[in-house]
């Protein structure tokens, strides 16, 4: 790989594409594109990261553009309906972008709001939707007995698993042995990608899943080596990504051995533009697992600002040590 400062920069394309839902407190998403000798390769670090996390999504996208990637197992991937923290009277809005899911995952523990509001929201979800898998993420937003609340005021809607209840492992691993009972299985999202050993919460019998990300673990054949290590059931997501990052999401998932559960890779839905004319939403609950390739008038019409370019030269040049 080329790394030299200089010529990434010139083959960085920095996008910011609007949101049709508000999302992690933004409005619009930025990405960097680089096009490279097998493909394009997506670099969309959310923008508080500092360098040495950043340096790893730099490290996913810059093998996916260079190198070929592994060989598919499958060629489409079922993905599942993301549901924001909104108020229950937006859920059908929200669910009606994403074609043919059956499995919504839905945001719990936000900031600001109760455990009513999360069990409101479920329960429209079940309401409109008796048969989907429902699934919750509260982004580690509970501490064990508020998760050991939330997840006994929630079990009753059927839940397929509870993801990153709470922020650390030991608390993981509390909760798991209280909720034995319930058999709700607990899934890792970020003790996986934000941790200095990715494998060290399935080391702790701390969950029964694991999410995974292409970019946060530095390459499609990163995550696949730590699942295999890790021995437990993986669901490749994505970080509200552009078609290219969800397609090196597809990538991973239409590589791994085994997939019992949908993937979180339908957030192709929560933008309301792309760099591609044929995003990569869920057409039957499924995405495609094949490379994707930006529209050089999308790039043209979704360019950054100059100023924000000139951020994410100077992030591109604060990351090339850490690689
Ligand atoms: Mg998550």
């Amino acid at each position: 790989m080329d790394l030299a400062y200089e010529r990434l920069a010139d083959r960085m394309h920095v996008v910011s594409l609007p949101l049709a839902t508000r999302f992690r407190g933004v409005e619009s998403r930025e990405v960097a594109l680089f096009p490279g000798a097998a493909g394009w390769g997506e670099w969309s670090p959310f923008l508080e990261y500092e360098p040495e996390e950043a340096a790893r999504w730099l490290r996913a996208a810059l093998e996916d553009a260079d190198l070929e990637r592994p060989a598919l197992l499958r060629t489409t991937v079922p993905v599942n309906a993301t549901l924001p923290a909104v108020a229950p009277s937006a859920v059908a809005g929200v669910l009606a972008r994403y074609d043919g899911c059956r499995t919504v995952k839905v945001k719990v523990a936000e900031r600001g709001q109760v455990l009513e509001d999360d069990v409101a929201r479920v329960a429209e979800v079940r309401a409109l939707l008796p048969d989907v898998r429902i699934r919750v993420d509260a982004n580690g937003g509970w501490g064990v007995d508020e998760a050991e609340t939330a997840v006994r005021a929630l079990e009753h809607f059927d839940l397929e698993y509870v993801e990153q209840p709470c922020a650390s492992v030991p608390e993981l691993a509390e909760l798991r042995s209280r909720l034995r009972r319930l058999a709700i299985p607990i899934a890792a999202d970020e003790s996986v990608r934000k941790a200095s050993d990715p494998l060290l919460v399935a080391r702790a019998g701390a969950a029964d899943v694991l999410v995974v990300k292409a970019q946060p673990l530095g390459g499609v054949r990163a995550a696949l080596a730590i699942v295999a290590e890790a021995g437990l059931p993986a669901v490749v997501s994505s970080a509200l990504d552009s078609s290219v990052g969800l397609s090196m999401g597809a990538a991973l998932a239409g590589a791994l051995p085994s997939l019992p559960y949908d993937c979180g890779l339908g957030t192709g839905a929560l933008l309301a533009a792309d760099v591609t004319p044929s995003p990569l939403v869920p057409v039957g609950g499924s995405i495609s697992a094949d490379r994707v390739a930006p529209d050089p008038a999308l790039l043209a019409a979704h360019a950054a600002a100059p100023e924000r370019v000139a951020h994410w030269r100077e992030r591109l040049a604060a990351c090339l040590p850490h690689l």
